[in-house]
């Protein structure tokens, strides 16, 4: 069963769980037992696809799902041509002891098709478990990644329909390009006049809108989010920690219960909890460190225990890590503070209030003993870029840059010579521009069309361009739309067919 973070909520299972969302108290859903995989357990992953790794985990925590529909779910996700690497997330040796965990080759090109691949899947058959009959209206707000990562996961999906909302000067030609041609008979996408906080502020007043909910719970319509705080889109993540591990045994780099480090480019907190998640089930990590751009509110947090969010935002080269609120270190403060709701409930007050909170003493060091972090700024991702293509031959995006260089600075100033994987995010040919200024030490790339770029990125990396952002350039527009910031709520009923 599933538990709320503040724990004034019902508990509910899995199905009801992923239903939901957020639990009603404001709190985050978490299971209320983490099970475990033993040597044995652990030893049967070994000869499995991702697809069987993946039937194996989810059943731990979903077994409210019959296991031929968990497998449903699962072949919908990871199956087909829908990833370009059969091995969906395969692992790359890159130095001696150190390796690439590619989560890049789904349909988007970044990590969050891990899970946005199944998360439709899992809540589509959650419906019918709970008997809801209403239609889900998933709304995004998006900078860029999640909005194309939630079209293609909830394209042609029973009972949803997905609005997406990206500011209208505010991504990259190649990520408004992903979402405008995006096919599909349930979505429409919407350019925003406003930056990015408009489109989810925008968001975020519909969703608290009780009179805009009621109306469109007349019309069987019933709003929902797509965001990393839904336990749906957080579970498909524990697989490749575990998967990852299966292949180093495999490829024999390691032994069986052998340890080893992560390495995360973290953002919202929601990748790296997931390798929590297998690490309290038996996976023998070591350390999940954890890496920052200079938006390093984690980082401070894990240095000295004070989470404080009134600090600068900056801009960086590795924009899905611009984030001040991390929202799903709420589960790890829940799970780490002795499963303690009140004591989660008041942090998270004094966060919305003050901005601010601070954990124990005591806490901090128990976090520390797991979480070792630190952060990069622009200069050095590039530089990083740089010397790894230099050195090794193997092109890293801005995003897995960042972990790649924490991943070093970690290990000389701790000694510890455990192998590390680096969770790597997002294909070099996502952030071309960043990766060519990178590659070839200067800026004048800025002036050409991304195709451009794309085609030189290949050209000096000797990788091929990801089919689905080779054939955007040819690709029919399907969305057209554009709206003022106070007008989305119109739009959405109007998408509805709400006329009133
Ligand atoms: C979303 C994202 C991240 C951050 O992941 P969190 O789960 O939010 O910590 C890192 N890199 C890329 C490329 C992403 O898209």
């Amino acid at each position: 069963m599933y538990v709320s973070t503040r724990g004034s909520a019902d508990k509910l299972t899995a199905a009801a769980a992923i239903a939901q969302g957020i639990a009603p108290d404001g709190g985050l859903f978490v299971p209320e037992a983490i099970p475990s995989v033993d040597k044995a357990a652990l030893t049967g992953l070994l000869p499995l696809s991702y697809q069987e790794r993946a039937a194996a985990i989810l059943a731990l925590f979903l077994p409210d799902y019959t296991q031929a529909e968990l497998n449903s779910c699962i072949a919908g996700a990871y199956g087909g041509a829908k990833f370009t690497s059969p091995a969906v997330a395969p692992v790359t040796r890159v130095t001696d002891d150190m390796f690439a965990l590619e989560l890049w080759h789904g349909p988007t090109s970044a990590f969050k098709d891990m899970a946005l691949q199944l998360l439709p899947r899992l809540l589509s058959c959650a419906l019918n478990k709970i008997d809801e009959q209403a239609e889900l209206v998933i709304l995004v707000a998006t900078s860029g990644d999640t909005g194309k990562a939630a079209l293609e996961g909830f394209k042609d999906v029973e009972q949803t329909r997905v609005m997406v909302f990206y500011p209208e000067d505010g991504v990259s030609q190649i990520q408004r390009l992903q979402m405008i041609t995006q096919e599909g008979s349930n979505l429409t996408v919407f350019a925003v006049k406003g930056n990015f906080d408009d489109a989810q502020t925008g968001v975020k007043h519909i969703f608290n809108d009780s009179a805009f909910n009621s109306t469109l719970a007349q019309r069987g319509f019933k709003l929902s989010s797509a965001n990393s705080i839904n336990w749906g889109r957080l579970v498909p993540q524990i697989v490749y920690y575990f998967s990852a591990y299966a292949d180093l045994v495999q490829g024999k780099h390691l032994t069986l219960g052998s340890p080893v480090n992560f390495v995360v480019p973290t953002g919202n907190f929601g990748n790296i909890l997931a390798g929590y998640y297998a690490k309290c089930m038996g996976l023998p990590v070591n350390k999940l460190i954890c890496a920052s751009n200079s938006n390093n509110v984690l980082t401070d947090f894990l240095t000295t225990g004070v989470y404080n969010r009134n600090r600068q935002f900056y801009k960086t080269h590795s924009p899905s890590m611009d984030i001040l609120i991390s929202s799903n270190l709420e589960r790890l403060l829940y799970h780490m503070g002795n499963n303690d709701p009140a004591q989660v409930a008041h942090w998270m007050h004094e966060l919305s209030t003050k901005g601010e909170y601070r954990v124990s003493p005591e806490q901090l060091q128990a976090i520390q003993a797991i979480f070792p972090s630190g952060w990069v700024d622009d200069a050095e991702t590039a530089a990083t870029i740089g010397r790894i293509h230099k050195d090794y031959g193997y092109s890293l995006d801005p995003h897995t840059a960042v972990a790649w260089k924490v991943a070093e600075d970690y290990r000389r100033k701790s000694g510890d010579t455990t192998p590390q994987v680096i969770v790597s995010t997002a294909s070099p040919f996502k952030f071309n521009e960043t990766v060519l200024a990178a590659l070839t030490e200067n800026d004048g790339v800025k002036a050409k069309s991304e195709f451009a770029a794309l085609n030189q990125l290949s050209e000096l990396t000797g990788l091929p361009i990801p089919p689905a952002l080779a054939e955007l350039e040819s690709k029919p527009v399907r969305h057209t739309a554009v709206c003022g910031k106070h007008a989305m709520p119109d739009v959405v009923k109007a998408t509805l067919h709400i006329t009133e």
